[in-house]
């Protein structure tokens, strides 16, 4: 698809490049702050998989830059956003970068690092894998992203913080939506007019951090695996124990800890506290992890001005004066785009250099 075709099919493409935002995504952060509110008293934020940087950019333009320019404003004092990727990302105004997997522990303690004892008042994930268009193994590797995200969450966010992370809908988001549930007192899932409807992408709204009490981040990962069993008791039986080992004592800590966890399990059904009457989109109840009376309902909304643009339409090119239309190039093209070895392995073979060839020049 050419430039100007894509803007015309793409009204939220050609709008970033006009608003000088890095990716169209902006608008889906953009969005769920106008539904949310979410940068409200926020000064310490993280942005996990931030490249390009349209996230970052949202965060500098709407919480760093009118600190910075505000005349009470001490230097010692200024906000603190810390973007994560495994792509390097051009400089951003007041956004500390760090290049690493979000998976990866020493890529978490970088980050804390950062922070210096202080905390988060936001964590946002907008993190995606390369889709592969299995909808399964798409969903369960971007479940492993929100999985690592709720790890950093868990040590670096202040309680009644937030989190926003993207998360594919599918079988298994009644068990996200509860996992979450575990951790934040309102969690909700949106989905931003700029994101298409032909999209499965939504966004986790994770409000109010509450982790149970006694809760220890190096049980989070055995704690979310408990409330995956539909009864949220041990019928996996003490396997989840990893090495065999039975620890009764944090094993009766974790059950504790799990019933106690926002009325999880135990004061089911939901009540659903539904959106203000727009742009309700109905609830997902399809996973059958609790099903008949214990069917959890699923806080499920569309969000930004819903009589903006709608990114499954094509809009009229604005022309100049000629009668011709001037497309816009992207604001900032990614630096060391994944899909640049690619290319030179294309243009070489094209030229009659062998990869081996062309591997053994580059050693
Ligand atoms: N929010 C970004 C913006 O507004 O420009 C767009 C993010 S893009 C949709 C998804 C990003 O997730 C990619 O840049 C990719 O490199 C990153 N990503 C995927 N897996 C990751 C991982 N394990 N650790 C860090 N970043 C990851």
């Amino acid at each position: 698809m050419g430039k100007a075709s894509r803007d015309k099919r793409d009204i939220y493409y050609r709008k970033a490049k006009e608003e000088g935002w890095r990716a169209r995504s902006a608008f889906k952060l953009l969005q769920i702050d106008e539904e949310f509110n979410i940068f409200q008293g926020v000064k310490h934020v993280v942005d996990l998989c931030a490249a390009p940087g349209s996230w970052s950019q949202v965060l500098s333009r709407k919480i760093y830059l009118p600190a910075k320019l505000s005349p009470e404003q001490r230097d010692e004092d200024l906000p603190l956003i810390v973007a994560i990727d495994l792509q390097p990302m051009a400089p951003i105004e007041g956004v500390i970068q760090v290049q690493g997997d979000i998976t990866n522990a020493r890529t978490a303690e970088v980050v804390i690092k950062h922070f210096d004892g202080c905390k988060a008042d936001l964590v946002v994930c907008d993190g995606a894998p390369d889709v592969t268009g299995l909808h399964d193994m798409d969903e369960f590797v971007q479940s492993q992203l929100i999985l690592a995200g709720l790890t950093i969450v868990s040590h670096i966010l202040r309680v009644g913080g937030k989190f926003i992370a993207k998360i594919f809908r599918g079988k298994d988001t009644s068990l996200l939506y509860c996992q979450l549930k575990l951790f934040f007192s309102v969690v909700t899932f949106a989905k931003p007019k700029s994101s298409r409807n032909s999209s499965i992408e939504a966004f986790a709204v994770c409000e109010n951090y509450s982790p149970p009490e006694g809760f220890n981040p190096e049980d989070l990962h055995r704690l979310l695996e408990k409330v995956g069993s539909p009864t949220g008791v041990d019928d996996l039986g003490f396997v989840f124990g990893g090495d065999g080992h039975v620890d009764q004592g944090s094993d009766m800590a974790l059950d504790k800890i799990v019933e106690g966890a926002h009325g999880l399990l135990c004061n089911l059904p939901f009540s659903f506290s539904g959106p203000n009457g727009t742009g309700e989109m109905g609830f997902d109840c399809s996973s059958g992890w609790l099903e008949g009376p214990n069917k959890v309902y699923i806080p499920f909304l569309a969000c930004g001005d819903l009589s903006g643009f709608d990114s499954d339409r094509s809009y009229p090119l604005p022309k100049v004066a000629d009668g011709t239309y001037q497309s816009l190039d992207p604001v900032q093209p990614p630096i060391a785009p994944p899909y640049k070895r690619a290319l030179e392995m294309k243009k070489a073979s094209s030229h009659g250099v062998s990869e081996l060839e062309k591997l053994s020049l580059d050693s």
